[in-house]
């Protein structure tokens, strides 16, 4: 048995969060590999290292003095250093570090910074072996990550050690350059260790028990998910979910590796437990909620529609030759609407009206803005009669006008189209009907 294990910035932000972390480590051997972020907030006013990185980068670029921010970074590793007692001198790395930013050597490398010397940290503190992340996984040429090669040297680089510390968010490219992974990037590196590992589990530590059914921010101390599978992940995180970073499950997916996300701060939580499938009855009809503001709906019309082929393609033209992706695409016999995102469309709007009259002529066009979609997600649906009726009788009650209902044959998801001011009362709504009075 081999554990992963990924620590969040938060939970690594100051001696005291690493020393939580050290005794999660010490308290399963099989908790082998360790992926460390960047020291994150101590508080909720504090800046974490890797913003400290890219703004003193920022100086630097502008050839200004960026040696008092160095320190200020500097300074938040000794205080680390200082709290677990360590001898660890980074003095050298920031010589390092201060020459190539004087030389440019790019955004990236400048951010990936805090994984790299935050790993020389956890390393230390462990006793693991300390493995440079540019060693081992890469990125091609146009900048794609590179999984084939990574996964070869990396398994074969990890056959090699029985504990080590991997840092997150950063790989290189084929020159040798560093290149960071998008932001929260952490995550996607723990699932490619799990992955070159072979590893049982995935445990990724964060500062929260897990995932919550709906947004802690609409809904009053919303209840945990406890086991989730991938696919109704993805629907949800789309949707606006965080916790995890997207492409972070892809890795562990093809292996069937589960990910199982877990509190720093209340290690007694067994937190939610992401897996390929299951047969475990979620406690609800309903996994999650969540949803987003700001879409547009874009509604065509022309008469036979339906039996002119080539017509949907046609219009879907008009929004691909804008640069513009579409959302969804509910459509009746003489009708078709498009949602798109309002940021991307609205600037375009007159371009993409255009395109669509000059490629598929149709009868009318009618455009709504302000629209919100909240999306229902569960597994437990397809075998549960009845939960649309529950939704829409919910909303009804709540007074929410539905513009779009969308369900997906996989039973998976029901997605829901209303106004921009509907969308919290809406999620509360359905909250209610399956969380709280578990109709
Ligand atoms: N430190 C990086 C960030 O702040 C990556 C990570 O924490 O996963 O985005």
């Amino acid at each position: 048995m081999a554990k992963v294990v990924k620590f969040g910035g938060s939970s690594l932000a100051s001696a005291e969060q690493f020393k939580k972390a050290g005794d999660i480590i010490r308290a399963d051997k099989n908790r082998r590999y360790v992926v460390p972020s960047a020291p994150g907030k101590r508080f909720a006013k504090d800046t974490k290292v890797t913003d400290m990185l890219y703004a003193c980068y920022d100086l630097a670029e502008a050839e200004e003095d960026f040696s008092e921010v160095l320190e200020a970074i500097a300074a938040r590793f000794q205080e680390i250093i200082d709290g677990l007692e360590l001898s660890v001198s980074l003095e050298e790395e920031f010589e390092t570090i201060a020459h190539h930013f004087r030389e440019k050597a790019g955004s990236n490398y400048a951010a990936s910074r805090g994984e790299y010397l935050n790993g020389i940290i956890m390393a230390a503190y462990l006793g693991y072996e300390f493995i440079d992340a540019a060693k081992v996984i890469f990125f091609d040429e146009e900048g794609n990550f590179d999984a084939d090669t990574t996964n070869q040297v990396l398994s074969a680089r990890l056959a090699e050690c029985e504990c080590a510390v991997v840092p997150g968010f950063y790989g290189a490219m084929p020159d040798g350059r560093v290149k960071t992974f998008s932001r929260g990037g952490s995550d996607v590196t723990g699932s490619i260790v799990a992955k070159a590992a072979r590893v049982d589990v995935y445990e990724n530590w964060t500062d929260v028990s897990g995932f919550l059914i709906a947004d802690p921010r609409i809904i009053d101390s919303p209840k945990g998910i406890d086991i989730i599978t991938y696919r109704e992940l993805r629907e949800l995180s789309y949707m606006g979910a965080t916790v995890l970073h997207e492409d972070a499950i892809f890795p562990v997916r093809q292996e069937g590796i589960p990910i199982n996300i877990r509190n720093t701060n209340a290690p007694e939580d067994n937190g939610t437990w992401i897996v390929g499938s299951t047969c475990q009855k979620s406690k609800y009809v309903i996994t999650g909620i969540a949803g987003k503001k700001g879409f547009c709906s874009i509604n065509i019309e022309k008469d036979m529609m339906n039996a002119e082929i080539g017509f949907g393609r046609k219009i879907l033209q008009a929004f691909e030759e804008n640069d513009i992706s579409f959302e969804h695409v509910p459509s009746g016999i003489d009708t078709m609407t498009v949602y798109v995102h309002q940021d991307e469309f609205m600037h375009k709007e007159q371009q993409v009206v255009a395109g669509i009259h000059r490629l598929a002529k149709p009868d009318a066009i009618d455009i709504e803005s302000d629209l919100a979609l909240v999306a229902v997600v569960g597994r437990g649906m397809k075998s549960t009669r009845g939960t649309a009726g529950r939704i829409f009788s919910a909303l009804a009650h709540a007074n929410v006008n539905v513009k779009m209902i969308d369900q997906g044959s996989s039973e998976l998801n029901i997605i829901i189209g209303v106004a921009n001011e509907d969308f919290e009362t809406a999620i509360k709504a359905i909250y209610d009907i399956f969380v709280l009075t578990k109709l």
